[in-house]
């Protein structure tokens, strides 16, 4: 049920659903899902869907993070340095540290965080830096980031986050609160540019930690 096989046919699931950028696919494959949930739920870590990970959050579907990591990609030649913020299981911030070597990662529930951290050093993933923070303040310690991904939804963009982009640098978050849509938005130098994309369903981005 966790077998290569298995695996395999949800990278051919992802192809048909559009995603083509094929380091995408190969980092989506050399990340073994199952580690990232819950182990009554691991039979199912290969279909493509959210599952519960706990303290009301989901792991995101694999599709999104593929199609989010691919919209970051496009035209450029490395995703650079990367903050994630709402490392949840730490599933995400993984498949992240396949593509760049610079991966930091905030999450705002404690034992979550803890949780990402086995996670990670279970399949012996040791580039990610993860902190305990609420992830709408940034992480001005490591700014200015090349990419910064949103895994929750909010119903602005948050204004720190974008003032720690670099020149050229790319945020994608999902935007809305009931109903969302994914957003990109591209740092160039005299402006911020913003492009819509898919609708998609997150868990909501919080303020505070806990
Ligand atoms: N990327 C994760 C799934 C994210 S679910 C994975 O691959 O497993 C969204 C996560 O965002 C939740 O864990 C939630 O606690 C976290 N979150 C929500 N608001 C946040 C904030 N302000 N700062 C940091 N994390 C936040």
């Amino acid at each position: 049920m966790t077998s290569q096989r298995t695996r395999g046919r949800m990278i051919e699931r992802l192809r048909e659903q559009g995603i083509a950028d094929e380091d995408v696919l190969a980092a989506i494959a050399a990340v073994p899902r199952h580690v990232f949930v819950e182990e009554a739920l691991a039979s199912r870590a290969y279909e493509d869907t959210a599952l519960p990970l706990g303290f009301a959050q989901t792991i995101s579907q694999p599709y999104v993070v593929a199609r989010m990591i691919e919209v970051l990609r496009a035209g450029r030649a490395a995703l650079g340095r990367t903050l994630e913020i709402g490392a949840g299981s730490g599933y995400q911030a993984a498949v992240l540290a396949q593509l760049t070597d610079e991966v930091y990662a905030i999450e705002r529930i404690g034992p979550l965080l803890a949780r990402a951290r086995v996670n990670l050093r279970a399949i012996g993933e040791q580039k990610v830096r993860l902190k305990h923070a609420d992830g709408q303040l940034g992480l001005p310690e490591a700014a200015p980031f090349d990419t910064i991904v949103v895994a929750a939804a909010s119903a602005r963009v948050p204004p720190l986050l974008t003032q720690q982009l670099a020149l050229n640098g790319r945020l994608i978050l999902p935007l809305g609160t009931v109903s969302q849509q994914l957003a990109l938005i591209e740092r160039r130098a005299d402006a911020w540019v913003e492009t819509r994309l898919d609708a998609v369903r997150f868990v909501p981005l919080r303020s505070g930690v806990e």
